[in-house]
């Protein structure tokens, strides 16, 4: 589909309430961190639907047995270009060293019915738009994934 200029926080609005109603997404507290006043980013919605509702399961079926999923953007300056940037922190176990150089090749998955495909897409759709995705996870505290996506929409 053909990209367009998006605000990222009714997006993620949006996506944390369909998320929420999935299967153990009612027992996870959730808290948005939104910037006011953030440019729109040039993307194709369903495709960035797909990402952050990828990034919002992982976090809910990494936190069982509860948890706090928290989603915040704020606007970032990565090597002298404006980034809008959003943040997907979770409280669940984390992830070792050994498994977290591997989450994002495709088929690569811990889970008895995963697809390992989640994050191999989402980090390519993010890196089709110009943006980066990373993680960072810290043992038996917790998870970060950060998306950032180009501050830039083409005058229509
Ligand atoms: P899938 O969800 O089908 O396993 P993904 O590509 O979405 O595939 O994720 C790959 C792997 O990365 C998962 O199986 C899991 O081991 C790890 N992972 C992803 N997100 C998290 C998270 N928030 N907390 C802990 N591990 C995670
Ligand atoms: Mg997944």
């Amino acid at each position: 589909a053909e990209p367009t200029c998006t605000d990222i926080n009714s997006a993620l609005k949006k996506i944390l309430i369909f998320a929420s109603q999935h299967r153990g997404g009612k027992n996870i507290e959730k808290k948005l961190e939104l910037a006011e006043d953030l440019p729109p980013v040039y993307v194709d919605p369903k495709q960035i639907q797909q990402v952050f509702l990828n990034l919002f399961l992982n976090a809910v079926q990494a936190m069982q047995s509860g948890g706090v999923l928290t989603v915040s953007s704020s606007l970032a300056h990565v090597d002298g270009m404006d980034m809008v940037r959003v943040q997907v922190n979770d409280t669940g176990p984390g992830i070792p060293p050994q498994i977290l150089e591997k989450i994002f090749t495709p088929f690569f998955t811990t889970k008895a019915q995963g697809t390992g495909l989640g994050l191999a897409i989402s980090h390519r759709l993010i890196e089709q738009h110009g943006g980066r995705l990373s993680c960072v996870s810290q043992d038996g505290v917790g998870t970060t994934f950060s998306v950032e996506l180009p501050a830039y929409c083409p005058s229509q």
